[in-house]
């Protein structure tokens, strides 16, 4: 059979090549469905989703993630942006301030099981909030929450269920913030979801959306995941991807530099030490990331000789674009920030050069911890 087969479920024309996509089914699966010209197949997120109660995430390009957004603002309903608090300002949706029309807008701050104990939750939102603000975003509400170990979901579900009781709520998110992660984990607690269902696309798009019925009438609804460039995330393949993402509490490791020294995290971050007194850096990162310490002038050449080796990941050398730097002075104690990588806490008062690949992810803040 040569037509497309459509999934019942959500809309999407069924594929095997892609499993991140919409529409995916395993290419044995398919070819049954083909060969038996059955029409009634579900796409593997709508069938782990009917059968398990599981969201597994699908990415969209730009353009379907744009006209999705177009639709949410003709109509009344809650946004959720899902962030990752460990690649915040790469995670936060600036766009989304176009087409929120009069809509309320919440920020989710998700892994936040990753900060340390005695992290202060006042601080981080206030940085939270500071950060959408600059970029025009004005949220309602700002929750940290751990969709991993369903930690502080009580007071997120509680809002929820209020702010759903004349209106849906929308998640929206860029891809591996863990926006399904934490969806499931709502469906989870939320004692009065049943009988899940997906629902066609919206109109217009070639897009699909899940929605989570509610009691009330109202629905939460999951959509895909949008990638961008400026995610380290999207470069890195699974294996590089699970060295860098920390699993447990960030631990911190305090180095000792003075100028003319220089850090690496692994072959993905710099640190050149330009100016100041003799201080510590403390790396907040992955546990098994590779931190090396050495001096500026030996730098450059100790990185040509053990990329992708002593300093891995990246894998192989020709995958990523080069490191490239940028000067930053701190006026206050700082975090420098490396977006998917981690972040490395320095006094007040130094000079410093910092470096990704391409400058993905850079970034400072006022320190959190
Ligand atoms: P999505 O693409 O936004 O739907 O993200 P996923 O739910 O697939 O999660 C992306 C990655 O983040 C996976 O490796 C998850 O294990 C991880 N992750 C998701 N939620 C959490 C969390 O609350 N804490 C931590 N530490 N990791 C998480």
């Amino acid at each position: 059979m040569d037509e497309d087969i459509i999934c019942i479920g959500c809309g999407a024309v069924l594929q095997a090549d892609q499993p991140d996509q919409a529409g995916y089914l395993p290419p044995a699966r398919l070819q049954q469905a083909s060969a038996e010209e059955d029409i009634d197949v579900y796409c593997q997120r709508c069938f782990r989703l009917r059968h398990y109660n599981e969201i597994i995430p699908v990415s969209a390009n730009n353009d379907d993630f744009l006209a999705l957004l177009n639709s949410l603002a003709a109509k009344k309903a809650l946004v959720v942006n899902v962030v990752d608090l460990f690649d915040f300002t790469n995670s936060l949706l600036s766009s989304l301030k176009r087409f929120i029309g009069n809509n309320d807008f919440i920020l989710v701050g998700n892994k936040f099981d990753l900060f340390p104990e005695n992290s202060r939750q006042s601080r981080i939102k206030d940085w939270m909030r500071q950060e959408a603000n600059r970029v025009g975003l004005f949220p309602k509400k700002i929750f940290l929450v751990s969709g991993k170990n369903k930690k502080n979901l009580a007071d997120l579900i509680a809002y929820l269920e209020r702010r759903t009781r004349n209106q849906d709520a929308y998640f929206v998110g860029m891809t591996n913030v863990g926006k399904s992660t934490l969806l499931n984990a709502i469906i989870d607690q939320m004692g009065d979801v049943k009988n899940l269902i997906t629902t066609s696309r919206f109109p217009g798009t070639t897009l699909d959306k899940i929605e989570i019925p509610l009691d009330n009438g109202h629905y939460l609804v999951d959509t895909p995941g949008i990638m961008t460039e400026n995610q380290l995330a999207t470069r890195l393949n699974a294996q590089e991807l699970a060295v860098v993402s920390p699993q447990k509490p960030l631990k911190p490791a305090t180095y000792q530099l003075k100028p003319g020294n220089t850090l690496f995290l692994a072959g993905l971050g710099r640190i050149d030490y330009l100016h100041g007194e003799p201080t510590s850096f403390t790396v907040y990162a992955a546990r098994g990331l590779y931190v090396h310490r050495t001096k500026t002038v030996q730098a450059d050449d100790f990185y040509a000789r053990h990329l992708g080796e002593l300093l891995a990941p990246p894998a192989s050398e020709d995958k990523l674009p080069p490191l490239q730097g940028q000067e930053i002075h701190t006026s206050s104690k700082s975090d420098l920030l490396f977006g998917g990588i981690g972040f490395v806490t320095v006094a007040a008062d130094c000079l410093v050069k910092i470096y990704t690949p391409a400058r993905i992810g850079l970034g400072i803040r006022r320190a959190l911890i």
